[in-house]
């Protein structure tokens, strides 16, 4: 059993922020923080501190509550080196292949330009644990606001390449209206079919739909699909290159 024990603090209108907490030294990571104050609360309700404050990208939806943090408890952050003067309070600029010690756990830095230029993501390697920001959501992916399209699906494939039961905790709860526009381009995938009527359902009870995991996504989500030859045929794009096949969806989604 892993000792990390990780809990999703719903925020703003879609945004998780994750704690990841090591049972064994007390520590505590945190995810993106949009807000300050619910998850504060969130956190103190479980009894726990923040140490480490990690961030994927310096959009406001995801730092706008770290000086909150800091104040609250210290908590030492971490954002892309080149980043750096864009992130609030951010002590350790990072970049690809960088550890970072939870505890005992450690999470491993991945560069995943595409959102933006210098999105980063966190993974941690034993627990197979992801953190991908904005660049892999369940059924979808960020948008372009920055890196390019062959950027974009390079990252992708990266976090595609990690090991099938790895668990992906997503920094937004889009996954219905991601289910929407993936049907609409695959509509004959069974595996995306089932996988949407759990998302409707779970969100009908309210549940998240986080976290996926890549093996799911791998079978589900078009924009890691982008080079499989039976869905660039169904596309009629069978002759193009899938960074081609991926601009092309993802322009699609833009305008869905
Ligand atoms: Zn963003
Ligand atoms: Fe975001």
């Amino acid at each position: 059993m892993s000792n990390l024990d990780v809990r999703m603090v719903p925020v703003l209108s879609d945004n998780y922020v994750h704690l990841i907490h090591d049972t064994f030294s007390g520590k505590t990571a945190c995810v993106d923080p949009a807000v300050g104050g619910p998850v504060i609360d969130a956190v103190r309700d479980l009894g726990w501190e923040i140490s480490h404050v990690l961030i994927t990208h310096p959009h406001y939806d995801h730092t706008d509550g770290v000086p909150d943090i800091v104040e609250a408890f210290g908590a030492e952050v971490y954002g892309s080196r080149r980043d750096y003067g864009q992130i609030p309070k951010c002590d350790h600029g990072v970049m690809q292949g960088d550890l970072i010690e939870l505890g005992k756990s450690i999470a491993k830095v991945l560069e995943v330009p595409g959102h933006t230029v210098h999105h980063i993501a966190y993974y941690f390697e034993q627990e197979r644990l992801l953190f991908p920001g904005d660049t892999l959501f369940s059924l979808g992916c960020g948008r372009l606001f920055g890196g390019t399209a062959e950027q974009m699906w390079s990252s992708l494939k990266k976090l595609r390449a990690l090991p099938a039961d790895t668990q992906v905790y997503c920094a937004h709860e889009y996954t219905n209206a991601n289910a929407d526009f993936a049907l609409s381009v695959d509509p004959d995938n069974a595996d995306l079919k089932a996988r949407a009527d759990e998302v409707q359902s779970l969100r009908e009870q309210g549940l998240p739909t986080l976290p996926s995991t890549l093996d799911s996504e791998a079978r589900c989500n078009p924009f890691l699909r982008c080079d499989i030859p039976a869905f660039k045929a169904s596309l009629d794009l069978g002759e193009r290159e899938a960074e081609q096949v991926f601009a092309e969806i993802r322009r699609r989604k833009d305008h869905f």
